[in-house]
């Protein structure tokens, strides 16, 4: 099983796009899509709430085969650190072997300041998706204490033995949720960025402009 996790403030196409290259290339029955709680290294707090990115994660990936979403992260009273996350997934049943976390290289290229690093990497394989201007490869350079587990995404099967870092190169769109931000303050289009029933909710609900629709929680009391 393929987890991909992230603030996903908005979810977009390069969200999707890595999500379905992990998954083709490690022959994954399913992705699942896992916003996360704010994470606690992060110094911003997503501009859309818990509620709201769940619901544009949903959206996004409704009709397409072998992607779902999970609340695990936001129903949890802790914060989301992935490695209490894998914790929580072996708990189910699932072993290391089979979870695949995938992440963007430039988000694993900072994995050393992860909560419980090294032993985070124990807990999972890591599938680490170029993104565009940070090739997969550079990991390799960027971390050269993880080499040993890197190797190239193209197998079929769990493996057996320690968890592995694949490295895998795919086209990814280079859109992040900072530039879809940043446009929807400016009034300028998404298309082709996110999918149009995100971009639809992101209009109707008002979020990421200065005047939403309707006032959001922080705004009710007090
Ligand atoms: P922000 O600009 O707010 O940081 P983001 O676009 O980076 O947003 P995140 O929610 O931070 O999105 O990312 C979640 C995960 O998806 C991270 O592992 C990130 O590296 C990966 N990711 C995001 N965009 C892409 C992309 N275009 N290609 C490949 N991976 C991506
Ligand atoms: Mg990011």
């Amino acid at each position: 099983m393929g987890i991909l996790g992230g603030t996903l403030d908005p979810i977009h196409l390069g969200h999707i796009e890595a999500a379905l290259a992990a998954r083709a290339a490690l022959a994954l029955d399913q992705v699942v899509i896992l916003p996360s709680r704010v994470p606690p290294h992060r110094s911003t707090r997503p501009h859309a709430s818990g509620y709201h990115r769940f619901a544009m994660a949903s959206l996004a990936v409704n009709g397409i085969d072998g992607l779902v979403t999970s609340d695990l992260e936001l129903c949890a009273s802790a914060p989301s650190y992935t490695a209490d996350t894998l914790e929580r997934l072996h708990r189910t049943g699932l072993s290391a072997l089979q979870i695949f976390f995938i992440t963007g290289a430039d988000a694993f290229a900072e994995i050393e300041t992860w909560s419980r690093y090294p032993h985070v990497l124990s807990l999972a394989h890591f599938v680490v998706v170029s993104r565009p201007g940070v090739a997969a490869a550079e990991m390799r350079t960027r971390l050269p204490g993880l080499t040993a587990r890197m190797v190239s995404a193209a197998r079929s099967d769990e493996g057996s033995g320690d968890p592995a870092i694949f490295l895998l190169d795919a086209r990814t769109p280079d859109i992040s949720s900072t530039e879809i931000r940043r446009r929807i303050a400016t009034g300028e289009p998404l298309t082709d960025l996110v999918a149009p029933a995100v971009e639809s909710h992101i209009l109707r609900h008002g979020l990421y402009s200065l005047q939403p629709v309707i006032p959001s929680a922080d705004h009710l009391h007090g």
